[in-house]
């Protein structure tokens, strides 16, 4: 029997998803120093993991799918209302729970290149377009280029302040100037993963919660990955207007955020004082190691991050592997550059040394 024969037992997959590549985390081995995600060196805080303990004893129930005390610790601490907050697994996953809030195919999500990573791929996934807008020349959002681009497709606009993986930021009249020109219907994510790493000038100084009274199409992304080291617990919020933020309680993959993750989150706060002078070793270190490969002829642009941007061209990969082989990870993206996390001083110390003896080579 023919018929039997022709059937296609392949599963059905949607075509397009076979040329979206998966995300690829920095990889690491036994023994490195692995500084290539970003992430604080110190384990949590005695209180922190007191809190993680005591939510292991109720995982047998499922989490607070409202995730109601961490959102009313967040909205108080930040001066908003709760229905202004959405927590997510990771920011990462509200960048995809925007994306799919507000676009489909033939929609256009706008976002400068280089910059992170998942806002072309999850775009992708949703079947929508990333239009991507490139850096200026000082590897900052060229954000009066992504004004000119917006369309009357664009749904979503990332900006990504500091940038990862540059570690750049924007002026902040730059940035009303450019929110002045975004229409009302479009949303505007404004991505600060590493907002607590942040030193700004006069000149960059804005205070987000002022341009989310301002603008109602303003999303503020913010972490407890980065400076509240909970990077493996999968924890970030969004704060927004409040039928942006319902829009986002509507697409949230029920009790994505588990128990374990939400006492952690609630018990940083508490400890945020404590979580949040361990940045100043950081934004210390970060001006120290810039300058050190300044000095060695590296392009190293001002960063505001916990990392630093290696601007390597055609060198990059060679420069991750001879790396590894001196037992440092870093982030390299080929043909542009590496991104690497500074930690403390005796981590950086090998960075500067490695970078030293290859600028030699
Ligand atoms: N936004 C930016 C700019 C990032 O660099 C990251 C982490 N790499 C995220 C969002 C996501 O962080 P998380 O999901 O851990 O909160």
């Amino acid at each position: 029997d023919t018929s039997l024969t022709m059937v296609d037992v392949t599963p059905r997959i949607r075509p397009d998803l076979s040329s979206i590549p998966a995300y690829v985390p920095g990889k690491t081995f036994p023994g490195a120093v692995k500084l290539a995600s970003n992430e604080v060196i110190h384990d949590p805080l005695p209180s922190v993991k007191q809190a993680i303990a005591d939510a292991a004893d109720t995982v047998n129930r499922y989490p607070d799918n409202g995730m109601v005390e961490l959102t009313e610790t967040l909205a108080k601490n930040l001066g908003v209302t709760p229905d202004e907050v959405q927590v997510g697994c990771g920011s990462v996953s509200l960048c995809q729970n925007l994306i799919t809030a507000t676009s489909g195919p033939g929609d256009e999500v706008l976002f400068a290149w280089r910059s992170f990573e998942t806002y072309p791929l999850a775009t992708r996934v949703a079947g929508a377009t990333p239009v991507q807008v490139p850096l200026a020349a000082d590897l900052s959002h060229d954000l009066p280029a992504m004004a000119d681009a917006i369309t009357d497709r664009t749904r979503l606009i990332f900006v990504c302040n500091p940038n990862n993986p540059t570690g750049t930021v924007v002026d902040a009249q730059a940035l009303v100037d450019f929110l002045d020109r975004v229409p009302s219907s479009v949303v505007v994510a404004l991505d600060e993963a590493y907002f607590e790493y942040t030193r700004f000038d006069d000149a960059q100084s804005y205070d987000a919660m002022d341009l989310h009274r301002r603008y109602d199409n303003v999303v503020v992304l913010r972490t407890f990955s980065k400076a509240y080291g909970l990077a493996g617990l999968r924890v970030g919020y969004a704060i927004g207007d409040p039928t942006v933020i319902d829009a986002l309680r509507r697409v949230h993959v029920p009790f994505s955020v588990n128990s374990l993750a939400q006492r952690a989150a609630i018990a940083s706060l508490s400890a945020a004082s404590e979580l949040l002078t361990r940045t100043e070793t950081v934004v210390s270190e970060r001006a120290r190691v810039t300058a050190a490969l300044r000095e060695m002829g590296y392009r190293v642009p001002d960063s505001q991050a916990n990392f630093i941007w290696v601007d390597l061209g055609d060198e990059t990969m060679r420069f991750a592997s001879d790396a590894i082989d001196a037992g440092i990870v870093v982030r390299p993206f080929d043909g542009d550059g590496v991104r690497i996390t500074v930690t403390e001083a005796h981590e950086n110390d090998l960075v500067i040394a490695f970078a030293a003896d290859w600028s030699k080579r």
